[in-house]
């Protein structure tokens, strides 16, 4: 009995402390957009009973949103804001509030009021059937249709094809995630993007769930269409991430080797024609290309053994271990 009520404060003491979602917002230059936001998320998250907070990043703002957050968060129990010291983009300011944030569940979402925060209770639902990462689609997205839609369109595309996670629309902010997968990945970059694929790659349960879009009403966007270049760029990145990561040796060493191999070949061909027929070999295009090959496909197996060295530094250095545990069951847990 006793024992129980001590549970029992605990647990409140807990919830007080781990809410169940916090809302992670990146914000550069959106102070019109700002009081809408705050409100919106709280009133649609205290309504259906779910405890929060708000963590509002500001990333290097000069129109005020910084002295804004800094006084909400002053006046206000349900809203924590971290000011950046300078602009570090959006893939920072979002891994800062991941940093920050306390909930069980997170969710991200843009401070321009294009995602609504409405939405969010069904993302969490959707979290609560037993998936790790839930992404919004913007089904009916209002952006432009030369410089966003069409560029996005053929990113999420060939995204799509080559990562195998199937979602669509990697660039919606508006996700929700479960706590423990966010503390695994690093982001670096411009990658917040390809959180769903890092999540893959983590081994994560992943869906998605069409979502309301709005049109920018405050500001700018900060981006043109020269971030699909980026997100091409990122994607290499990405890709051998997902491939190699574990075994960087499989695709240099292969290409390396095959390379040394031809070279070689090549090599003894022109030395036996050299020697049985004596023809001249200095002057053929082929000998370039034997020597050609045996220097790239040294350097190519030099270079697959230098990055597993990294590779094991990274891992190594982290305490990442190369596996993600999802549970252990047993009858007996000491
Ligand atoms: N943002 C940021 N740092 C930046 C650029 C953008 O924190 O350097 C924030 C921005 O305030 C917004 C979100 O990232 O909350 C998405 O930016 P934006 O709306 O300009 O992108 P779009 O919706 O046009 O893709
Ligand atoms: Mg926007």
């Amino acid at each position: 009995m006793g024992s129980g009520l001590v549970y029992q404060g605990l647990n409140e003491a807990i919830s007080a402390i781990v809410p169940d979602v916090s809302v992670v917002v990146p914000i550069h230059n959106e102070v019109e957009s700002l009081p809408l936001l705050i409100e919106a998320i709280a009133s649609t998250l205290s309504s259906s009973q779910i405890s929060y907070e708000i963590i509002c990043v500001d990333d290097g703002s000069n129109d005020g949103s910084g002295e804004f957050l800094r006084q909400e968060a002053q006046a206000r129990s349900d809203l924590k804001a971290v000011i950046l010291r300078r602009n570090y983009g959006q893939t920072a300011a979002m891994a800062a509030g991941f940093h920050y944030a306390l909930g069980k569940a997170i969710v991200s979402l843009d401070a321009d009021l294009q995602n609504d925060p409405a939405d969010i209770p069904m993302l969490l639902a959707k979290l609560d059937e037993g998936y790790d990462l839930v992404s919004g689609w913007r089904q009916k997205r209002q952006d432009g249709a030369i410089n966003r839609l069409l560029p996005s369109k053929i990113a999420n595309w060939l995204i799509r094809r080559t990562t195998g996670v199937n979602i669509h629309d990697y660039g919606c902010s508006l996700k929700a995630y479960r706590a423990e997968l966010l503390a695994d990945m690093n982001l670096y970059g411009e990658l917040h993007r390809f959180l769903p694929t890092l999540a893959y790659i983590e081994g994560a349960r992943i869906t998605e769930i069409p979502v309301r879009h709005h049109p920018r009403r405050f500001g700018r966007s900060k981006y043109g269409i020269w971030r699909t270049f980026r997100v091409l760029m990122d994607l290499l990145t990405i890709l051998f991430m997902k491939r190699f990561l574990t075994r960087p040796m499989h695709v240099f060493g292969l290409l390396g080797l095959i390379s040394m191999v031809s070279g070689t070949l090549i090599g003894i061909y022109l030395t036996f024609i050299k020697l049985a027929f004596g023809e001249m070999i200095g002057n053929r295009p082929l000998l370039i290309l034997a020597v050609l090959l045996l220097v790239t496909g040294v350097q190519l197996f030099c270079f697959g053994l230098l990055a597993e060295l990294l590779m094991r530094t990274y891992h190594e250095s982290q305490g990442r271990p190369i596996y993600r545990v999802r549970e252990v069951v047993a009858k007996n847990v000491n």
